[in-house]
């Protein structure tokens, strides 16, 4: 059995007097694909938050390969992960958010060469061709001189995946991905995360409310609710068999 590439023990997380996260224990292996549903306010943003270090937990341990990106010492303070380490672990996670966040003045095939050319030195040369190939994995290879504004919600989706993966994640994050995109323009974000998933090597964190997508892609889904992950299990067990009541009802809302 590999070792889990991410695992939280025992996580908590409170805004103020809110108690979000409530203790969540999860294991994630190499090249699994895990999606997270749950109502709305139940902390799914928040768990990938703080693997992106953009929230820190109130308690427990958040590790990512075999490094610490967050751990609790005894006497209940919150440890970062140093510099040096946090460089590697950031390096090891890809995210795409629901709201693109592309870069406007740049073209998108400039949008994917930035990060590996600042942030892995990498030389131009390699940056270029790994982008177009990333860029054409996801049907834009006809577009690398637009600018974002010329294209399409889909498209600059498609987009933030190729300058996502132009990183060689060891774990992509996608947050609500098609949650911002017009009806119509779904469907082809999903196709390319589908065939993403196909490749194999990286694992998955999806947050999503489409559940026949959960059921195609998912190796696992968790279901959150009240601070819980209150079930688990493949995604026809949980999307398809549960007997969670507050599960079952959760899931009426997208028959
Ligand atoms: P989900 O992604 O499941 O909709 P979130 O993780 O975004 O849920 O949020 C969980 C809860 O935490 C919500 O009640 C939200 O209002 C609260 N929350 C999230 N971020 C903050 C913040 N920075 N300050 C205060 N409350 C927050």
């Amino acid at each position: 059995m590999s070792e889990p590439i991410v695992k939280f023990q025992d996580v908590h997380k409170s805004f103020g007097d809110v108690k979000v996260l409530k203790g969540i224990d999860l294991e994630i292996k190499p090249a699994e694909k895990v999606a997270v549903i749950g109502p709305s306010g139940s902390g799914k943003t928040t768990i990938i938050r703080m693997l992106m270090t953009l929230e820190e937990p109130t308690a427990g341990d958040i590790i990512v390969g075999d490094q610490n990106l967050w751990k609790m010492e005894k006497n209940g303070n919150m440890i970062e992960a140093n510099d040096k380490h946090l460089r590697e672990i950031r390096g090891d996670i890809g995210m795409v958010f629901q709201h693109f966040n592309l870069f406007p003045h740049m073209t998108i095939l400039e949008n994917c060469m930035t990060a590996p050319i600042h942030v892995k030195k990498e030389s131009k040369e390699s940056a270029r061709k790994h982008s177009i190939e990333m860029l054409e994995k996801v049907g834009l290879g006809d577009k690398l001189d637009n600018y974002p504004s010329q294209l399409s919600g889909g498209q600059k989706q498609r987009v933030a995946m190729a300058r996502a993966l132009v990183m060689r994640p060891k774990v992509m994050l996608f947050d609500e991905v098609t949650s911002a995109l017009d009806p119509e323009l779904v469907g082809e974000v999903l196709e390319v995360i589908r065939d993403i998933a196909k490749d194999g090597e990286m694992a998955m964190i999806l947050v999503t409310h489409e559940m026949d997508f959960a059921l195609d892609v998912a190796d696992k889904v968790l279901f959150l609710d009240e601070g819980v992950i209150a079930e688990q299990g493949t995604a026809s067990d949980v999307i398809e068999h549960s007997k969670n009541e507050r599960l079952q009802s959760f899931l009426k809302r997208f028959r």
